[in-house]
Parts: C-alpha cells; sequence; structure tokens
C-alpha cells in the first residue's frame, strides 16, 4: 500500500500506520503510538464497497433507526470508522443539532453562521464520539482495564463508557483544573479519579507511561480510534447540510485531537468524491494556551510548548498531543489558526447562553474565533460557517456562576440574580426595570 493512501483494498481489514515512519500495523495492535518510533498512528479502512450516492444514500437510510448502535450518529457512518463485525459500546451519541441562531450570527458577523452543539451528546461533550470508538476497539482488542488523562470531558466520557463495558477505568485528571461537573461525572459514573499534583500535560506524561508499564488501554486523544469516531461530526454536519461543505468549519483546539479528526474526515469524503469542495478548518485557541497559533503565525517552522492559563479549562493545553496531525489539516485545508483572549471567550459565550443555547468556556472560542477572523477579514461577510460547539453548558457551572454574580470589574453582560422581599410589590418592581 502505497504510504500516502487513504484506503486500502476493498474487502481488506482496517490497520494503523505509523504518521512518522509509515510501519503498519494490524488492527490488534493496543498501543497508542508506533512501537518502532513512538510516533502518532493514523486508521486506514479499506475502501467502502458502496461508492458516491449510493454510500449517502446508505448512511441516509440509517438515520432514521432508533434502535441497536446504527441509531448513532457515529455508528452510521461505520464503514469510514470501524468497519467489521463484532460488539459496539454505544449509549447511543451523536444525532447533535445543526442550529441558526440570529442573535449569535449577528454577534459574529457572519449571517449564515451555524452552530452544531455537541453539547448534546450523552455526557454533554463531543468526546463521546471518540469515547465509543476507543473503549469498542479495547473491548474487540481484549482490554482489561482503560486509562485517560484529561481536562475533564475525556474522563466523565470514559468512565460513562468503561462503565457500559464493565471494564475498570483509570482517569488522571491535573489537581483544581477541572470543571465540577465534570470531575462529578467520573465520580458518579465510577471511574477511579487519581487527582494529580500537575498540570494536564503531566497527567498525559502519566497515563501514556502508566499504559505501557501497566499494560492498560490508554483512551486518550493520541488513541488513533478516537479520531476515526470524531470524524463523524464532520460526516454529520455534513449529511445535515445535504453533503454541500461549508466554507469554513469552526471550532476550539487544544490538545488538537479534533482538529486532526476533522481534517481527516474531509480529506477521506473528498478522495471518495463525497463532497467536491474542501472547507477551510479554522482552529481556535485561548490566547494564555496557544502554542499551535503562535506556530501557524511562523508557517509552523517553530513548535514552543507553553505553560496553559485560560478560564476554558478543556482547552488548557501547553503542548497539544496531536501536533503533527494537525499542523496538516490545516495545511491541507488551506485552514488557519488564532488565539482569542479569555474576555471574547466569557462574551461570546455569554452570547452563545443569552440565546437559550448555552455551551461551556472552550466552545466559545468558536464562536469568539469567528467574530475575531470576521473582524480582520479572514471570513467574508457571505460565507457560510459552522461553528462547533463542544460542551454542555452545565459543565462548568461554577464559572458561570461568578461571572453573573462575583466578577470584578462587572462584565457586560453580566445577569445579577436580585434578592427581594417576599412580596408581590418587590416583583413588579423588578418588572418595571426589566
Ligand atoms: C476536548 C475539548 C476541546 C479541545 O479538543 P482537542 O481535541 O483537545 O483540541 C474543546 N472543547 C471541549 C468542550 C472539549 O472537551
Ligand atoms: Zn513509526
Amino acid at each position: 500500500m502505497s504510504r500516502d493512501a487513504l484506503f486500502s483494498a476493498e474487502g481488506a481489514a482496517s490497520i494503523q500506520r505509523c504518521g512518522s515512519c509509515g510501519a503498519e500495523w494490524p488492527f490488534t495492535l493496543t498501543a497508542s503510538a508506533c512501537p518502532t518510533c513512538d510516533g502518532l498512528l493514523e486508521v486506514i479502512h479499506p475502501h467502502p464497497a458502496m461508492h458516491g450516492a449510493a454510500l449517502l444514500s446508505r448512511f441516509g437510510g440509517r438515520c432514521c433507526t432508533h434502535h441497536g448502535s446504527e441509531a448513532s450518529g457515529v455508528w452510521r457512518f461505520r464503514e469510514l470508522v470501524m468497519p467489521g463485525e463484532g460488539a459496539v459500546v454505544s449509549h447511543p451519541e451523536g444525532n447533535t443539532p445543526l442550529m441558526h441562531r440570529a442573535s449569535i450570527a449577528e454577534y459574529a458577523g457572519v449571517s449564515s453562521l451555524m452552530l452544531k452543539h455537541e453539547g448534546r451528546n450523552p455526557t454533554g461533550s463531543f468526546k463521546d464520539r471518540g469515547m465509543t470508538a476507543a473503549v469498542t476497539h479495547a473491548v474487540r482488542t481484549g482490554a482489561t482495564a482503560v486509562a485517560c488523562a484529561s481536562t475533564g470531558n475525556t474522563s466523565a466520557s470514559l468512565a460513562a463508557y468503561a462503565a457500559q463495558a464493565g471494564l475498570p477505568a483509570l482517569v488522571f485528571v491535573p489537581e483544581g483544573k477541572v470543571a465540577l461537573g465534570k470531575i462529578a461525572q467520573a465520580l458518579a459514573y465510577g471511574a477511579r479519579t487519581l487527582i494529580v499534583k500537575g498540570d494536564f500535560d503531566d497527567c498525559l506524561r502519566l497515563a501514556r507511561e502508566s499504559s505501557r508499564e501497566l499494560g492498560v488501554y490508554l483512551a486518550n486523544s493520541v488513541n488513533p480510534w478516537r479520531v476515526e469516531g470524531q470524524k463523524t461530526i464532520v460526516f454529520e454536519m455534513l449529511q445535515q447540510l445535504g453533503w454541500q461543505a461549508p466554507d469554513w468549519i469552526v471550532l476550539p483546539a487544544g490538545n488538537l485531537g479534533n482538529t486532526s479528526a476533522f481534517g481527516k474526515a474531509l480529506r477521506e469524503l473528498h478522495a471518495l468524491g463525497l463532497i467536491t469542495k474542501m472547507p477551510r478548518v479554522l482552529s481556535v485557541q485561548a490566547m494564555g494556551a496557544a502554542p499551535f497559533a503562535h506556530a501557524f503565525d511562523t508557517g509552523f517552522t517553530t513548535h514552543e510548548p507553553v505553560r496553559a492559563a485560560t478560564v476554558a479549562t478543556a482547552i488548557r493545553i501547553g503542548d497539544p498531543a496531536s501536533w503533527d496531525r494537525a499542523v496538516r489539516v490545516i495545511r491541507d485545508t488551506n485552514g488557519a489558526v488564532l488565539a482569542v483572549s479569555d474576555d471574547a471567550i466569557l462574551d461570546a459565550k455569554a452570547v452563545i447562553d443569552a440565546a437559550g443555547v448555552g455551551c461551556e468556556p472552550a466552545s466559545a472560542a468558536s464562536v469568539a474565533g469567528v467574530r475575531a477572523a470576521r473582524a480582520s477579514g479572514l471570513i467574508g461577510a457571505d460565507d457560510s460557517v459552522v461553528a462547533v460547539l463542544t460542551g454542555h453548558v452545565l459543565k462548568d457551572p461554577e464559572l458561570v456562576v461568578q461571572y453573573h454574580e462575583q466578577m470584578r470589574p462587572v462584565p457586560p453582560r453580566a445577569n445579577k440574580p436580585i434578592p427581594i422581599d417576599a412580596t408581590v410589590a418587590d416583583v413588579a418592581r423588578v418588572l418595571q426595570r426589566t
């Protein structure tokens, strides 16, 4: 097989290929890195037996299924996620709405802005799409325990899928840096929750070493099957758009796993002739955690990790693991990377929340990014744009309450709770002021 081939022969089995040295490994390899050179692995599927419109109508036909794995917005696309027979660990996930809200579009300055709300997944973030694939791979390869490092959502998701599969789960989270809703989920779903004295990057190193030395299945975003599952955000979005690609797809970027997944999805759809236009991918980082944006500004001639600091804990990552994969995505899609301030993220979040949509802080980086790219002229007023909201508003309730009640100076969109006496007169006074 040629080193750059996106698919192998029809009827072959899915394999894992090293993105660095090109070595090919079987489906059953459970190491998350190349055993020869430690490079990142990429899954290569056999070319689907159906082509073009026939394949699209097969995907479409599964949309109305209400039971079994085909009811999932991930497994509906299984030819391009994990073909072949076997157990599937599914909640089901996906089937998230693609929505338009005039107030958010106006704020961003792009009239056709659509929002793909991945916070509507079973555990409240897009991580479920990757986790259903990774835990399914873990079960099919006989894993006895699973582990991940996480800024929170990955551990919430792994905890839920491991519980469903009946596998013990170990999650490594940085002390004091995980939003309340996420740690609550990991505990509730029964994961062994290890609070590490260190940051996310320390957690990832520890999880990788533990997996290598103790033989635990590693379900981090370096796991190539997570990438396979997360590709379906793009598949489902395009299906909802009648397979008409938008000009831009915009997403928040931390560890760069999702950026990598979006690029792989687009490359495959393009190679299969299922889309004719390649959308441009815009990855948005928080200014305090923007090594990838800095590198983009130098044409990717630099690669310097940072000590990350941002209110958006899900993208509080200073040394992204999927770097090389993501560089390729930005190059292949003529994409871009930019950084937005925490103030811009919180302001965009307040607009998204006030529209009744709601999202967690990191998710709002996508809309803040559209607004910044529109202001700089990178995105045109008439461009079609899909921004991905990656997580649910209830993931980080502490920050929401802080923003509206305690932050000084008082943020422009603060919605302060109003103490009143238990009288209708007080209620009337409030109504008058509204
Ligand atoms: C994980 C996550 C991100 C960042 O995705 P990466 O793949 O790490 O770049 C963004 N937002 C939310 C809500 C997340 O959970
Ligand atoms: Zn290798």
